[in-house]
């Protein structure tokens, strides 16, 4: 049996048709069949029989029949079963990774972190499940309190995950949503649908073990238009937590919020990196390297825009160019793998095209672009450094390919300036050991991004704060800090426990 055989084996899955529904109580699936292929050796892993519309609507009714026994079940009760899911997928942690790595083509070491995650967001919702609290406020009339609650939401949580993040991402909005009593529905990217079943499976397994009704989390794994259209525009669902492009995200923002839904949107990103001449070199290369090589450039935080200033523009280039001379390329399940393939013919396609339209929009390569197309079956490509002007058109766009556009600045304030130029507004990073530059970076007048680092990477959040960015990136939050809030109904009380009416702003009526 081959290795990929038995990792299917011990997850619950086969190597021949895969039900990708599980809609509360049965796998099902009556949609259409979909090959998965590995992206390292263009073999067929297994295949999966997606949902139609009835599957969607049982999926619905199940979670319907039992959304007000799990809003009443105690939050630490809540908790307790999260504390068993880590466990379980502790357990599972090497197999779910092993698959993850051959359907999407994200290296081993890298497959298995985002596994991790999902076991860490679980850690902290049993920690928070004792903690969530109102906030008591003081209220300007005699004798009246006022209180916040926080409540589960009447309908449920529709949660649609992208390719590059199948498992933390279902785990990011699984953990916290479950955790504040809703009931769930998940629609994974086409790409990553092997995993998006092996994740629910441990999920369900570990629901049927706490004895709790599996209605509660749903999949509805099928064509995105289809499944992810009806999620949008039914109101059965309080939230949709939608994380993907900007392309996607517009529909899905639209529908929401034409029936005045609530959306979680974590967009593309269009992240830069500014190395200062009096930054830590070392520091600085290592982040860069990661951040631009990291999941063959197919993270929203990856590196797309290297600003380097002019003292240190040739010397830090030169010292890049070699680190990126050693890449090892290759199957992502070869544990010395650096950079594995891209996830699809469709991304090796936009990686060519991506390239010719910027030499055209004048940049010049610092990779041997000879070397471009050198490799055998599998969706390989080699990670570019274009040097390029910042106003170039293209610049501007999320091209989600290890492509890095580099250009030089003069002074911090010019560096802010570009780095805030662009539309969207995930993440980016200052390099440089002053203080009061690194202020300034996260003052009001610094970067205007969701998440603004100083002497780390772009790329490699964690679970404990409010992941997200800002403008086209989406405005969203998920994981930690308080995006809580987000899954939940807030309710404020105003108590009068004096023995007259008082109304608030002096009025007497
Ligand atoms: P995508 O937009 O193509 O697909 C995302 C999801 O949308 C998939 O599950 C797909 O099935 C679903 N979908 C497709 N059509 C739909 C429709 N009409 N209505 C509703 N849902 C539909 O994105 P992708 O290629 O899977 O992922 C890459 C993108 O995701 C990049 O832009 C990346 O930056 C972004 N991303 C953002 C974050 C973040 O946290 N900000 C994290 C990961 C990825």
């Amino acid at each position: 049996m081959t290795k990929i055989k038995e990792v299917l084996h011990r997850l619950g899955l086969n190597d021949k048709l895969n039900k990708a529904v599980f809609n509360g109580k049965i796998y099902s699936g009556r949609g259409p069949e979909f090959d998965v292929i590995n992206p390292s050796n263009l073999e067929k892993i297994a295949s999966v029989r997606f949902a139609n519309a009835y599957d969607y609507e049982d999926c619905i009714s199940n979670m319907e029949d039992t959304k007000r026994r799990w809003a009443k079940t105690p939050m630490p009760t809540r908790g307790l079963f999260l504390k068993k899911l880590a466990v379980n997928l502790t357990a599972k942690k090497y197999d779910l990774g092993y698959l993850l790595s051959s359907e999407i083509g994200k290296t081993l070491k890298e497959s298995y972190g985002e596994v991790q995650e999902f076991i860490d967001i679980c850690d902290m919702a049993v920690g928070m499940s004792r903690q969530i609290g109102g906030t008591i406020l003081p209220s300007e009339r005699s004798n009246h309190v006022i209180m916040e609650t926080w409540s589960p939401l009447k309908n449920s949580v529709g949660i649609i995950t992208a390719f590059n993040f199948p498992v933390a991402v279902f785990g990011w909005n699984s953990a916290i949503s479950l955790l504040c009593g809703a009931t769930q529905m998940v629609l994974g990217s086409q790409s990553a649908s092997l995993t998006t079943l092996a994740t629910q499976k441990i999920l369900v397994d570990t629901l049927k073990e706490c004895s709790i009704d599996t209605g509660i989390a749903t999949l509805c794994q099928g064509q995105g238009p289809l499944i992810g259209g009806m999620m949008s525009n039914d109101d059965r669902f309080d939230v949709i937590s939608f994380t993907g492009s900007n392309l996607i995200g517009s529909k899905v923002a639209t529908k929401v919020a034409r029936r005045f839904g609530r959306s979680i949107l974590e967009l593309g990103g269009n992240n830069a990196m500014i190395i200062m001449d009096d930054a830590d070199m070392d520091m600085a290369l290592q982040s860069v390297f990661f951040s631009a090589i990291g999941t063959t450039g197919q993270r929203c935080t990856s590196l797309r825009r290297l600003l380097l200033h002019e003292n240190i523009y040739d010397s830090f280039i030169e010292k890049l160019n070699n680190a990126y001379s050693s890449i090892k390329i290759g199957p992502a399940t070869d544990p010395d793998t650096l950079c594995g393939p891209l996830h699809s013919k469709k991304a090796v396609d936009l990686y060519h095209d991506t390239i010719s339209v910027a030499l055209k929009q004048g940049a010049k390569s610092k990779t041997n672009l000879d070397l471009l197309n050198s490799f055998q079956a599998g969706y390989y490509v080699r990670p570019v450094l274009l040097e390029i002007d910042h106003y170039a058109p293209i610049v501007h766009e999320e091209r989600f390919v290890p492509i890095v556009y580099v250009s030089k600045f003069k002074t911090l304030e010019e560096a802010i300036y570009l780095n805030n130029s662009v539309g969207h507004g995930l993440t980016s990073s200052l390099f440089t050991k002053d203080f009061r530059r690194a202020m300034k970076w996260m003052s009001p007048d610094g970067s205007d991004c969701g998440l603004i680092n100083i002497n780390t990477s772009s790329s490699g959040a964690e679970i404990g704060a409010a992941f997200g960015g800002n403008k086209d990136s989406g405005h969203g939050r998920e994981s930690g800090s308080d995006a809580w809030k987000q899954y939940m109904r807030r309710g404020t009380s105003t108590i009068n426990y004096g023995n007259s009416v008082e109304l608030a702003q002096g009025l007497v009526f």
